[in-house]
């Protein structure tokens, strides 16, 4: 409650005092609000909040100490004074004063109950502070994902201070125009916004000098005149960014907004803040090498089993799942198939254009089989110019269609690189139980026999494999 609102409650019923009263808070920055019944002081210490209660010493009974007042209580002694100074002991007053009452002594004695309430307050803030601080502290050295530990983070502050808006912001080491939203209380289920950091010159400023930025009214501010008109209508009042500090660098911020009007942050809040973004700075450039490393552990997979020429699976991927599929089929009776494909005359094609030309067209030659065919199909590079693809539930009749049409795809397509020049591919066909191979190697060998037999045949030919001699 700021000065002159009605912070001092007054429960008297002497005229005489009441003149005094009067007298002494209309000199003064006070707003008193007087009551004369127990009834009524009881309401108004439910309804609001004051600072300070004076009492007339002959009202304090025992209907009195039935009352819960947690604030600073003076009472005003005018008569029977060994009665009255018995009831402040009893009913635990906290000062007094005996009349004929002097301003100054009031003035006093106000001044003092009023500190002292303050200071029991900043007590109690700060071990509430202290208890937020532990826990956090307590949570970083958990195993949780550090994602969820940013989101208690924001929540813990969000708690502690009244905030309209709460969140952390990653700051790339690389790309400093932009932010992420790593976790906001508003939303617990955002993640990585990209904010535009040139749209926020309080986040820029921030970071230009790694010191917090405290805004108490962001529409006074010049720093933030150029975006004054677009924080207007959310309603925003003050700003604080705390930067979050990783080795000497800016790895992200705190950034908190507050729509209310009657004060900015102060002292005790900003503190807080500047604890919990030392406590965030660990946690944030973990939640940093988690992704990291996450991300890389996928791109590792994916290389493992990529070939690096043409972007399709490699042959080391393709036994692998040729093993899977074999069985598969043995166990459930499927049909397998499996086409060998060898492109014709490629020699050529590097000698005529260079081997650099060469691997442009094995590239392009590799995406256009593999956009053609199923998800379930499995294409593989078997070395040079030779590929392989794997048709899991396929009969040999699907699996010749299967080829015929991909062979018109080759022949119809025009390479970038090439020209006019157009290529064709031979093929060798095999499918398991019409081919009733032993195992997985029996299969390919007798497409891989297959494929020769239309290479000697002329090339641009699809040879379906002989059955094996039994
Ligand atoms: P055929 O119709 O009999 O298959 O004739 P071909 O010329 O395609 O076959 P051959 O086996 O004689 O030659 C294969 C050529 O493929 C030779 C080799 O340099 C080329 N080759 C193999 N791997 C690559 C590669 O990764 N990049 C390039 N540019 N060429 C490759
Ligand atoms: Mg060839
Ligand atoms: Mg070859």
């Amino acid at each position: 409650m700021t000065q002159g609102e009605r912070d001092i409650l007054v429960y008297e019923k002497s005229l005489k005092l009441r003149n005094f009263l009067e007298d002494f808070f209309q000199q003064r920055n006070y707003t008193p609000q007087y009551v004369t019944t127990l009834k009524s002081l009881v309401r108004n210490l439910q309804s609001d909040s004051y600072e300070l209660l004076l009492v007339e010493a002959t009202l304090l009974n025992e209907k009195f100490r039935e009352i819960e007042i947690d604030i600073p209580k003076i009472a005003l002694i005018m008569e029977n004074i060994p009665r009255a100074l018995n009831a402040v002991i009893n009913y635990n007053i906290d000062y007094y004063l005996i009349a004929p009452f002097h301003e100054e002594d009031l003035d006093l004695k106000i001044r003092i109950a009023r500190e002292r309430k303050s200071w029991f307050r900043c007590l109690y803030e700060a071990r509430k502070d202290l208890e937020a601080v532990v826990e956090l502290t307590y949570l970083i050295t958990s195993t949780l994902n550090p994602r969820k530990i940013l989101y208690y983070i924001v929540k813990k502050i969000s708690e502690m201070i009244d905030v309209t808006r709460c969140s952390i912001l990653s700051i790339g080491l690389g790309d400093r125009r932009y932010a992420y939203v790593v976790s906001s209380f508003e939303d617990p289920s955002i993640t990585n916004i990209r904010i535009d950091i040139r749209k926020y010159p309080e986040i820029r400023e921030a970071l230009k000098n790694k010191r917090p930025v405290v805004i108490q009214d962001a529409m006074q501010e010049p720093l933030m005149r150029s975006v004054q008109r677009f924080i207007a209508p959310i309603g925003i009042k003050a700003i604080a960014v705390i930067p979050i500090i990783y080795r000497d660098e800016v790895i992200g911020t705190l950034f908190l907004r507050t729509s209310r009007t009657h004060k900015g942050f102060d002292e005790r809040e900003l503190r807080l803040c500047n604890i919990v973004a030392n406590i965030a700075a660990n946690v944030l450039y973990n939640a940093f090498l988690f992704e990291k490393i996450e991300n890389e552990k996928t791109r590792l997979q994916k290389l493992a089993i990529t070939d690096y020429l043409t972007g399709i699976y490699n042959i080391r991927y393709f036994y692998h799942r040729l093993e899977e599929e074999f069985s598969r089929a043995q166990r459930y009776g499927y049909p397998l198939s499996c086409i060998m494909m060898d492109i014709d005359l490629f020699k050529n094609i590097n000698d005529r254009y260079g081997h650099r030309v060469g691997d442009q067209v094995l590239r392009e030659f590799a995406q256009l089989v593999r956009r053609h065919t199923r998800r379930s199909d499995v294409f593989a590079r078997y070395g040079g110019e030779e590929f392989i693809l794997l048709l899991p539930q396929t009969s040999l009749d699907g699996a010749l269609k299967e080829a015929e049409r991909l062979a018109q795809y080759v022949k119809r397509h025009s390479f970038k690189i090439l020209r006019k020049e157009r290529i064709t591919v031979s093929m060798g066909v095999a499918c398991w139980p019409v081919h009733p191979v032993k195992d997985s190697d029996g299969l390919i060998t007798l497409a891989d026999n297959a494929l020769f037999r239309a290479k000697q045949m002329g090339r641009d030919k699809i040879v379906v494999s002989e059955r094996p001699a039994k």
